[in-house]
């Protein structure tokens, strides 16, 4: 077993790492920028170490910082969390060339998923279903672009390779709007990820976003979580997700999970991971791969109960699965709120001194979060400062243990989003189950 780990990241994640890592008895080393110099998971770590000033692109994005911390704390390994340098290739290929070892996939698996057209080739030869589209970069000729739109039928969504972010990609309504779209997407995604490949996909117009967790190990064993419903968003952030996804067929679930555990297995996956699918009309689409560990990762640990942090620390040691697929037995049902300082109406991020902070608790209730009294929410990085997570032992009693909690917790000095939280878990259509992508921004827009 790895004895020790740098966390290259900060807030919740790097806690909720570090309580993993402390549970396997490894000791941790917190990397940090200044402003969080006094962060509650950076002292409880064994070891910490200040990676540079506050901007990210100084100290969570400095490569080789964080490496030099690795190297000065004699630490094996280095756990990216999520964002940051968790998906980047080049930084997991440093990492291991530095002699130590990436807590996530091989650098190579990072960089076939972090193309879409070589994802989706891997996943179609995988037998994922994926959304039906053109098959690779489009051409340059005008016939064939026009051909290739015309058998996957309008709309269609012109994306492009190198996208992500929910950027670089357009709707194409008519044939004659189609080709000077294909310039601008080209354009914009030039001048925004320095690749201008674009392909072509049929754009679905009410989809839901449903996504399957995976773990894999470096010896071809591979198993899936089951699936999240992820489709309340605001801008193509999540913004509620929950476990099991309402009303998808029990048959149709495992199908596309074991296809997911079957994909890990031919594409050489190792870690944790999450299979993105567009659920429309009782069919899956695959649009992406995570190759990481996810921000509403619990909801599937509470439905579960596998901590998948302490799963990737095993991977990442050389460990086999301990767990077989048919060891997985779900139970319940969890709801995660993802909740940010923020003006709750215009959305405008709220930085600052927390003066107040009550935690909610009883049965059913988690949050993880690295906020406390006093605690100073530094403008210099995501708006997300903690996760209230309800479970029980159907979807109407993790509805009403949300409620409570959300009706408890008292966060005082910034603003937040907990209000929009409690008119969501009051919504009939959210309350009924099964919402779609744009249910929420909708609402937003009404009121
Ligand atoms: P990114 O990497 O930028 O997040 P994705 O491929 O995951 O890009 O797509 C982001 C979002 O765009 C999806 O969650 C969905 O809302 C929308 N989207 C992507 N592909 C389609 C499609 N074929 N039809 C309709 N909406 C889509």
């Amino acid at each position: 077993m790895i004895q020790k780990v740098v966390i290259a990241n900060r807030g919740e994640i790097a806690l909720r790492i570090q309580r993993a890592c402390r549970t396997l008895g490894i000791k941790t080393v917190a990397v940090h920028s200044e402003a969080d110099r006094d962060a509650k998971y950076v002292r409880l770590a064994d070891e910490s170490v200040c990676i540079g000033p506050a901007q990210a692109p100084q100290s969570y994005l400095n490569a080789p910082a964080i490496i030099s911390a690795a190297e000065v704390t004699d630490a094996q390994a280095i756990h990216p969390g999520y964002g940051f340098l968790s998906e980047n290739a080049d930084f997991a290929e440093r990492v291991e060339q530095s002699g130590f070892v990436f807590v996530g996939p091989r650098a190579e698996t990072i960089r076939l998923m972090g193309d879409k057209i070589s994802a989706i080739k891997a996943m179609k030869r995988a037998g994922v279903p994926c959304v039906p589209g053109s098959e690779g970069p489009l051409p340059s000729t005008e016939k064939e672009i026009l051909k290739i739109a015309a058998g996957i039928g309008y709309p269609v969504l012109i994306k492009a390779a190198a996208g992500g972010g929910g950027r670089g990609m357009r709707v194409v309504h008519t044939e004659a709007a189609l080709l000077s779209s294909i310039q601008l997407t080209r354009a914009e995604a030039k001048a925004a990820f320095g690749n201008d490949t674009v392909y072509m996909e049929k754009f679905l117009d009410n989809p839901r976003h449903v996504e399957f967790q995976v773990l894999a190990d470096e010896h071809g064993n591979a198993v899936h979580l089951g699936e999240r419903d992820c489709s309340l968003q605001r801008r193509h952030q999540k913004v509620v997700e929950e476990s099991p996804a309402p009303g998808i067929p029990d048959r149709l679930r495992h199908k596309i999970g074991d296809r997911c555990a079957e994909a890990c297995k031919k594409i050489g996956y190792r870690g944790a991971g999450t299979f993105e699918f567009l659920y429309q009309d009782n069919e899956f689409f695959f649009i992406e791969m995570n190759t990481r560990v996810q921000v509403e990762h619990p909801v599937t640990e509470m439905v579960t109960g596998i901590d998948i942090v302490m799963e990737q620390l095993r991977i990442a040691s050389g460990e086999k699965l301990s767990l077989r697929q048919r060891d997985i037995h779900w139970k319940g049902h969890a709801i995660e709120c993802r909740i940010n300082a923020e003006d709750p109406r215009t959305f405008v991020p709220s930085p600052g001194r927390i003066t107040g902070f009550h935690p909610p608790g009883g049965p059913g209730i988690r949050i993880d979060t690295h906020i406390y009294d006093g605690y100073v929410v530094p403008p210099y990085y995501d708006s997300m400062i903690a996760k209230l997570i309800a479970f029980g032992d159907t979807r109407e009693m993790a509805l009403a243990r949300m409620r409570i909690a959300l009706s408890e917790i008292v966060v005082e000095g910034i603003k937040t989003n907990i209000a929009l939280h409690r008119d969501i878990m009051m919504d009939n259509a959210f309350v009924t189950g099964g919402v779609n992508i744009h249910y929420l921004q909708k609402k937003l827009d009404l009121e």
